[in-house]
């Protein structure tokens, strides 16, 4: 038996890291009845179903996403890694499953964490847009397999089959629970490695509160309507002005 999708029923796959517990909490006040898919359980909240499992077993997201009609994919290896079969794996693999199983369990939105890092090329970008081409030569591997991602979900946005599709592009994101960006800084500065400078100080940064990125996510989610014009669009998504570095 297959239970009917409701409107108020989301999973968020990679609910288990940074920013994907401050979507949950967001979703949960906002009303949301909510299910997490990780490969581990980081915390405990009541209204939160917990499935633990990787995200390239279909069938375990199967069971996961039974009923729910809205999932945000904020999954990923982390972008330290070296190891490209990895994110191979996670990001391309694990996507295609993704997809497959929101269309085998009638998901009706996906909304997809990806990164500005998709359109950089390696020169500075201020006020850069939505249509800047995917960079050529992309910084790392983690980026590249980030635009093979976007371009994945972007692609299988299908008003007819009735799946909805949109992704997010934040660059740095900061605040509460950051197991990344400002502990590594810190460290990086009290070990005395932060007296060089690369570049004449004014390269670029953005950088974006992580309550901006889940609301910019869950507005996504609310406006992704068959008639809506960012259905199978990305969008950047930032504070205010870049930081110079
Ligand atoms: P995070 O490492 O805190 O969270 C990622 C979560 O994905 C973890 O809980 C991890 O267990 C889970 N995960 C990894 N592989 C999995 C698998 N095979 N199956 C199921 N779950 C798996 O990272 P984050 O900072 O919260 O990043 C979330 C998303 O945002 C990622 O897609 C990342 O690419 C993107 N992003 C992050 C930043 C940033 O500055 N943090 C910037 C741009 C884009």
């Amino acid at each position: 038996t297959r239970i009917r999708p409701s409107s108020k029923r989301c999973a968020v796959i990679g609910g288990s890291g940074f920013l994907g517990r401050h979507l949950v909490e967001k979703l949960l006040d906002k009303g949301y009845t909510v299910s997490v898919f990780d490969i581990r359980q980081s915390y405990e909240l009541p209204g939160v179903t917990f499935h633990q499992g990787d995200l390239c077993d279909k069938q375990a997201l199967l069971t996961a996403l039974q009923g729910v009609s809205l999932v945000f994919h904020c999954a990923s290896p982390a972008p330290a890694s070296d190891d490209k079969a990895l994110f191979q794996r996670v990001n391309i693999q694990g996507t295609q499953a993704v997809l497959q199983a929101c269309t085998e369990a009638g998901v009706q939105k996906v909304v997809l964490t990806s990164s500005a890092s998709v359109v950089f090329e390696g020169t500075d970008i201020k006020d850069g847009r939505e249509d800047l081409p995917y960079a050529k030569k992309p910084i790392d591997y983690y980026t590249q397999t980030k635009i093979e991602q976007e371009k994945l979900v972007l692609k299988a946005c299908d008003k007819e089959k009735g799946l909805l599709t949109v992704a997010i592009r934040p660059h740095g994101i900061f605040g509460p629970r950051d197991p990344q960006l400002v502990p590594i800084l810190v460290d990086t500065a009290r070990r005395g490695k932060m007296k060089f400078i690369i570049g004449d100080g004014s390269n670029l940064v953005d950088f974006t509160f992580v309550d901006n990125v889940v609301h910019g996510h869950i507005l996504a989610a609310e406006s992704l309507r068959p008639e809506s014009p960012i259905c199978g669009k990305a969008y950047h998504i930032t504070n205010d002005e870049p930081v110079r570095f």
